[in-house]
This record gives C-alpha cells, sequence and structure tokens, in this order.
C-alpha cells in the first residue's frame, strides 16, 4: 500500500514508519516539526519506500498520486498545562491539528478513496470514574480545564472521524493510546518517563507531583506499534484501547527507575502541587483488543526501561 503518516517524525510515527515499510509498503511521511525531530527518520534517507513532505495538516493537504491508507498522529502529544518545571505547552496547535489537522486528513482519505486510522488517546476518558477504562465509558472531561485542549481536540477528532464513517462511507479505524514509552521520545515533553530517566541519570532527585498515589499504566512502544498494525488490517471501526494494564502509582514508577538506573542515591522531590485537571487513576481494560486483535502487550516495564535508557544515555551524551 502507499500510506500517508502524518506526525511521521514524531516519537510513534517514526516507529510506525519502520513497521510499515519493513512490512513491504511505501510511506508519504508528512511533519512540521513542531514536536517533532527530523533525527526520528534520519535513517530512512535514499530509502525507496519513504518519502517526506513537510507541510502543517491544519492547512489543506494536497497529495498526488494514488493513497491507499492514511494515519493521522500529527499533534502535539503531551496534555499538561505548563508545569512546575517550566516545559512550554501548545494549546491552539494541539487544538488545531485535532479539529482541522483530522478534518483535512479525513479530506485527503475521502479524495482518494483510502482507509483512514486516527491516533486517539486514553486523555479522552479524562480524569475517569470508572476503573479500568473500557471502551464504552464515555469520560469525565472538563470542557475548559487545563489539559482540554488536547482531551477535547481528541474527543473531536473522534466524533469527525465517525461523521466521515457514517457519512461518506469512509472505512475508518480508531485508536485509543495509552501512555507510551520507548526511544526517540522527546527529551524535553516534560512527561514524566523522560523526567524521571533524565533526573535519575544525573543522580538528581525524581520530581514526584503531589503525594505520588495517582497511577498511569506503561506500555513499551513495540508492543503498542505491533496492536496498531493489527488494527490497521482489521475491520473494525468503533475505539479501541492500546495499553498496558500493568499499572503502577507514580512513586512506584519512580523507585523502578531509580533501581534500573542504578540510582543510589535513590532520592526523590515531592511538590505539593499536581498539574491541573490530572487524572488520579488510568489502567486500559483491553478485552476488546484482545478478541478483536488478538493483541496483548508482552514487553514488562522494566524491560521497556532496559531498552530505553540508553537512548536517553546517547542523547545527554553519557
Ligand atoms: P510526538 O510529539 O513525538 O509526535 C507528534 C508529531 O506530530 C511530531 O512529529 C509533530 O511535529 C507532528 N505535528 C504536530 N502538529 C502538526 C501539524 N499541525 N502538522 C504536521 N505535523 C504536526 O508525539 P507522539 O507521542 O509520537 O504522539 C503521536 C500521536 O499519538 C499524537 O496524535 C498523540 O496525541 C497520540 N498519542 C500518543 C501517546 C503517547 O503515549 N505517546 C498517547 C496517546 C496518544
Ligand atoms: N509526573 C510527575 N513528575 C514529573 C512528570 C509527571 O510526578 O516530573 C506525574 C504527572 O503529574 C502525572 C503522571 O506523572 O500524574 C504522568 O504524567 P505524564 O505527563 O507523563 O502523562 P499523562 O498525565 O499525560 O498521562
Amino acid at each position: 500500500m502507499r500510506i500517508l503518516l502524518t506526525g511521521a517524525a514524531g516519537f510513534l510515527g517514526s516507529h510506525l514508519t519502520d513497521k510499515l515499510i519493513n512490512e513491504g509498503h511505501h510511506v508519504i511521511g508528512m511533519d512540521n516539526f513542531i514536536t517533532g525531530n527530523e533525527e526520528n527518520l534520519g535513517h530512512l534517507a535514499g530509502n525507496g519506500k519513504f518519502s517526506f513532505i513537510r507541510h502543517d495538516v491544519s492547512n489543506f493537504i494536497l497529495v498526488t498520486g494514488k493513497i491507499d491508507y492514511v494515519l493521522h498522529f500529527a499533534s502535539p502529544a503531551s496534555p499538561n498545562p505548563a508545569s512546575p518545571l517550566g516545559y512550554p505547552n501548545l494549546p491552539i496547535q494541539t487544538l488545531k491539528a485535532g479539529a482541522l489537522g483530522t478534518h483535512n486528513s479525513l479530506g485527503v482519505a475521502r479524495a482518494h478513496n483510502a482507509k483512514f486510522l486516527l491516533a486517539s488517546t486514553s486523555e479522552i476518558y479524562g480524569d475517569p470514574q470508572e476503573h479500568p477504562q473500557k471502551e464504552t465509558y464515555r469520560g469525565n472531561v472538563d470542557p475548559i480545564g487545563a489539559r482540554s485542549v488536547y482531551d477535547e481536540a481528541k474527543r473531536f477528532a473522534e466524533a469527525l472521524t465517525m461523521a466521515y464513517h457514517r457519512f461518506h462511507q469512509i472505512d475508518t479505524r480508531i485508536v485509543r493510546i495509552f501512555n507510551t514509552f520507548g526511544p526517540r521520545m522527546r527529551l524535553d515533553d516534560g512527561r514524566v518517563v523522560p523526567n524521571f530517566i533524565q533526573q535519575a541519570l544525573r543522580k538528581e532527585p525524581l520530581t514526584i507531583y503531589g503525594d505520588g498515589s495517582q497511577t498511569r499504566s506503561f506500555c513499551y512502544v513495540s508492543d503498542l506499534i505491533d496492536g496498531i498494525y493489527k488494527l490497521m488490517m482489521s475491520d473494525y471501526h468503533e475505539p479501541v484501547n492500546l495499553g498496558n494494564p500493568n499499572e503502577i502509582s507514580v512513586i512506584e514508577f519512580a523507585d523502578l527507575v531509580n533501581k534500573t538506573v542504578d540510582n543510589t542515591s535513590g532520592k526523590i522531590k515531592k511538590t505539593a502541587e499536581r498539574l491541573g485537571n490530572d487524572p488520579q487513576r488510568r489502567q486500559p481494560d483491553i478485552s476488546r483488543a484482545k478478541s478483536i486483535l488478538n493483541w496483548e502487550p508482552k514487553i514488562s516495564i522494566q524491560a521497556g526501561l532496559e531498552k530505553t535508557i540508553p537512548y536517553f544515555k546517547k542523547k545527554m551524551g553519557i
């Protein structure tokens, strides 16, 4: 297939590009590098199965030649409001990528009679009151809260995808991705995995927001990419959760990172404040992915960290 992948220079987009090329497809990567990195695609220079278009998907997208599949991954991925460590956020760009970018990407799929897959997120469940989260749960999102730019953009993107499916008969898929980590993550996006790994490698205390009792469930990137490929090749139109159901509190995760990095000082530093609207618990119910895709993650958090830390060391020059 000839596949248009928006957000190809990002963490997930670049791994998905590799998977698609390995499976024999031709990938047209599209990105404006707002949070992505050219280096993530550097190894594909000269590869006949890859081409690249630098473009902001919030503007009309024109791609010539036949397109069989459109995968829409372009979006700044961190929902965090400005964090205590001062990382920037991109509120307007996030809303535009989810709304205008999804509209333009669906437009390409319609023009080419191509299939379409939307990268959605566990964030559409907001601060969940149902646990673990099934796809049928409708969520608990504050429409004007600190994370709303991301949550509502993705909720709109899902609604638009289903509207194109129902009204224009576009053959669509929606993946709801839960926290994923691995090599090629941005070092500076302020998220817990890059923060903790870098702090532990520098022998600094790990910054825990609040008391660290909040939970997440971390999936290693190769597991996620296998699940996305299976969903892409399925004919299932309803949203599918993909993530690792192994739930861990932030404080347990800090201990695990300190242990894995051999940060013998093993220190943590708690801040009084959590970020606005920070979900207290998050864990995917993956029964749908298990039954429809015959998929479940294989790589433990510990094993995933061991595969990820060398990437951070290299990037940090350690
Ligand atoms: P990332 O920031 O590494 O990648 C996103 C890519 O999209 C970047 O290369 C960025 O430059 C590009 N992009 C953003 N806005 C664009 C625009 N207007 N035009 C063109 N390109 C644009 O993030 P990621 O973690 O790889 O996330 C990829 C997708 O997966 C996003 O849609 C994100 O919401 C979704 N997602 C990721 C996670 C996760 O844990 N990583 C979880 C849930 C959902
Ligand atoms: N977090 C933390 N210290 C950090 C960065 C994040 O304690 O240096 C917490 C954050 O408050 C949240 C959890 O870790 O409860 C996961 O945050 P992240 O931004 O990685 O993902 P998300 O909240 O989007 O799931």
